[in-house]
């Protein structure tokens, strides 16, 4: 298996609660490093870019105001198949669907409202970190 990095966000219903330290315990605990972190409030064109794939989905307009509502903390993950590890550490996107134990079952507040973010392929993961973090910010 390779090492990969794979981007994460922690989401504005994750920083208000104050569960920055409780996921980051999830992900570590997960086998999972955090290289990279980084605590920003997104503009509206900032995450109407990072979502621009889903713009003609009928959430797009709330998801957007959503992301943008409070402080998320943008992360690297490394770690042996990191992009599809992070994907089983977060949990299905809907909680009321994701297994026990993952960060959306243990913390997210609905579909919407779900806690984190995570790419879902290499090549996602790449032109996500590309988005918020030089090469010189991720120290493995
Ligand atoms: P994931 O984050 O699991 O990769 P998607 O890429 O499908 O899920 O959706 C991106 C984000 O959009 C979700 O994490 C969630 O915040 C929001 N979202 C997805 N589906 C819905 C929905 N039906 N209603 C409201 N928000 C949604
Ligand atoms: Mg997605």
């Amino acid at each position: 298996m390779a090492i990969e990095h794979t981007f994460s966000i922690i989401k504005p219903d994750a920083t208000r609660r104050n569960l920055t330290g409780k996921i980051n315990s999830v992900i570590e605990e997960a086998g999972l490093r955090i290289v990279a972190q980084k605590r920003v409030r997104l503009t509206r064109e900032q995450a109407e870019g990072f979502y621009a794939v889903h713009k003609e989905r009928s959430f797009f307009g709330e998801l957007v105001d959503f992301m943008v509502s409070g402080p998320v903390v943008v992360q690297v993950l490394e770690g042996e198949n990191a992009v599809a590890k992070y994907r089983e550490v977060m949990g299905a996107t809907n909680p009321a669907n994701a297994e026990e134990g993952t960060i959306r079952k243990l913390f997210a507040e609905s579909i919407e409202a779900n806690s984190v973010h995570g790419s879902d392929s290499l090549e996602n993961a790449a032109i996500e970190v590309a988005y918020f973090f030089a090469q010189t910010d991720i120290v493995g």
